[in-house]
C-alpha cells in the first residue's frame, strides 16, 4: 500500500485498508435523446473532501449530481458510493442527500416541521425526532427559527433550513446543486462561509456543482472542471488556475488572454506562435505534431510601463483604451499598435499615475508565464 492510495487514519504498526472513494464513477455516461449529456466520466471523491463540479449552463452538471443521488439511471458506465456499486441503488437507499438551488421547502410547515419531514414519514420515535431537529437547527445557527414559517425567513435562512433537512438523515455524502445560486452577492458570501464552517465541523464529503468559477476555487479541495459533458481536467484550485491542461480551462477560469495562430517557430523549449494580426507571442513549451496554437497569458502576469521597458520576451507598444479602478488593482485594456488586438492587463493600483485614455504604454511579458495549448477545434475564438 502507498502513503498516496492511503486515505483513512493511520494506526502506527496497525495494518488499516484504505477506506474506498466515498463516490467513484467510472466511464459515466448519460444520454437522453441523442446527444450524451454526460460523457465518460470518470472521478473519484475521497471521504470528507470537498469537491466541486464547475462548468458552463447545460455542461451536464445536475445531470451528473442527479445520477449520484439516484434521480437519474446511466446509460451507461458505473457509480460506486462507499466501493460498493449503486447503479441499482433506489435513491432512499443512498447514504446521499441533495441541497437544491430552490429550497424546496414546504411553505405550510414551520422550520422545524419541514427539517423533521423525512424522519416522520420514516416514522422514527418523537423524541428522537425532536432532539435530531434541535441539532440539525443548531449545525446551520438557526436554533431560535423552529417555529418561524418559510416566508418570514430571509433567502440566506431558507437555504439554512434546506441544509439542515439534507444533514438530518445523516447522509455520508452532501450533494449540493448550486446551493447559492439564488442567492444576491453579498448573502452568497457569508453562506460560502456557512458552507465551509460546516464542511469542517461535519467532516462530510460535500460535492458541490457550481457555474461560479470564484465559489468553486475558494471552497474547495479539488474541482473537476465540465465542458459538454466530459472532464476536461480535474485538480486542486491552483493547479486549475496555475496549470490548466487546456485553453477551455485557463478560459473558464479567472480571466486570460488567449492568443491564437500558427507556430512559427519551435525549439527544444520555446514556441513563437504567428496571429492571424501579426503579432509574435513567444512562450514557453513545446507542442508536438500540431502547427497551430493557443498561447495563454493571465492579465496579472502582464507589466505595464510608461517608458520603453527593458528587453523582455514578449514586448508591444500600444496605447490605453480602458482603465477600470478596482481599489487594490486597476484593470486596464491595451490595444497593441497597428492592430486590432486589445489585451487585458491587470497590476496594483499606482495612484501617482492615473490612467488616462490613450496614452501610449508598453507590456512586457516572459515567456515562462505564458502556458501554450494545441488549437484545438471548437476552442475559445482568441485574439
Ligand atoms: P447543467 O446542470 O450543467 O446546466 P444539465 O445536467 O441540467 O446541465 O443538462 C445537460 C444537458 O442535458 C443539457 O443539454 C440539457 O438540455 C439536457 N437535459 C437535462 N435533463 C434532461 C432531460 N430530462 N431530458 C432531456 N434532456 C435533458
Ligand atoms: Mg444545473
Amino acid at each position: 500500500m502507498t502513503a498516496m492510495a492511503q486515505t483513512s487514519l493511520q494506526v502506527p504498526g496497525l495494518a488499516v485498508a484504505a477506506s474506498p472513494p466515498a463516490v467513484e464513477l467510472r466511464g459515466a455516461t448519460k444520454v437522453y435523446a441523442s446527444e450524451p449529456a454526460v460523457a465518460a466520466v470518470d472521478l473519484s471523491v475521497q471521504p470528507g473532501e470537498f469537491f466541486s463540479i464547475l462548468g458552463p449552463s447545460g455542461c451536464g452538471k445536475t445531470t451528473l449530481l442527479r445520477a449520484i443521488a439516484g434521480f437519474e439511471t446511466l446509460t451507461a458506465g458505473e457509480i460506486r458510493i462507499g466501493g460498493q456499486v449503486a447503479n441499482d441503488l433506489p435513491a432512499y437507499r443512498r447514504p446521499v442527500n441533495t441541497v437544491f438551488q430552490s429550497y424546496a421547502l414546504f411553505n405550510h410547515l414551520t422550520v422545524a416541521e419541514n427539517i423533521a419531514f423525512g424522519l416522520r414519514i420514516a416514522r422514527r420515535p418523537k423524541v428522537e425526532v425532536s432532539e435530531r431537529v434541535q441539532a440539525a437547527l443548531a449545525s446551520v445557527r438557526l436554533d431560535s427559527f423552529a417555529t418561524r414559517y418559510p416566508n418570514q425567513l430571509s433567502g440566506g435562512q431558507r437555504q439554512r433550513v434546506a441544509l439542515a433537512r439534507a444533514l438530518i438523515n445523516r447522509p455520508t455524502v452532501l450533494l449540493l446543486d448550486e446551493p447559492l445560486g439564488a442567492l444576491d452577492l453579498k448573502l452568497r458570501k457569508e453562506m460560502q462561509v456557512e458552507l465551509s464552517r460546516l464542511h469542517q465541523e461535519l467532516g462530510l464529503t460535500f460535492i458541490m456543482v457550481t457555474h461560479d468559477q470564484e465559489e468553486a476555487l475558494s471552497l474547495s479541495e479539488r474541482i473537476a472542471v465540465l465542458r459538454a459533458g466530459r472532464i476536461e481536467q480535474i485538480g486542486t484550485p491552483s493547479e486549475i488556475y496555475e496549470r490548466p491542461q487546456t485553453a477551455f480551462v485557463a478560459d473558464f477560469i479567472g480571466d486570460t488572454n488567449l492568443f491564437v495562430g500558427e507556430i512559427e517557430t519551435q525549439d527544444d523549449s520555446t514556441l513563437v506562435v504567428r496571429t492571424a494580426a501579426g503579432l509574435p507571442v513567444r512562450a514557453r513549451g513545446v507542442l508536438s505534431g500540431v502547427t497551430g496554437a493557443i498561447v495563454s497569458i493571465r492579465p496579472e502576469k502582464i507589466a505595464l510601463s510608461f517608458v520603453s521597458p527593458p528587453p523582455a520576451d514578449n514586448c508591444f507598444a500600444g496605447h490605453l483604451r480602458h482603465a477600470m479602478y478596482l481599489g487594490t488593482h486597476v484593470q486596464a485594456v491595451v490595444a497593441i499598435a497597428d492592430t486590432e488586438v486589445e489585451v487585458l492587463v491587470r497590476q496594483p493600483n499606482h495612484p501617482e499615475r492615473p490612467l488616462i485614455r490613450g496614452t501610449a504604454v508598453y507590456l512586457t511579458w516572459s515567456a515562462a508565464d505564458c502556458i501554450a495549448f494545441d488549437r484545438e477545434p471548437g476552442a475559445a475564438p482568441g485574439i
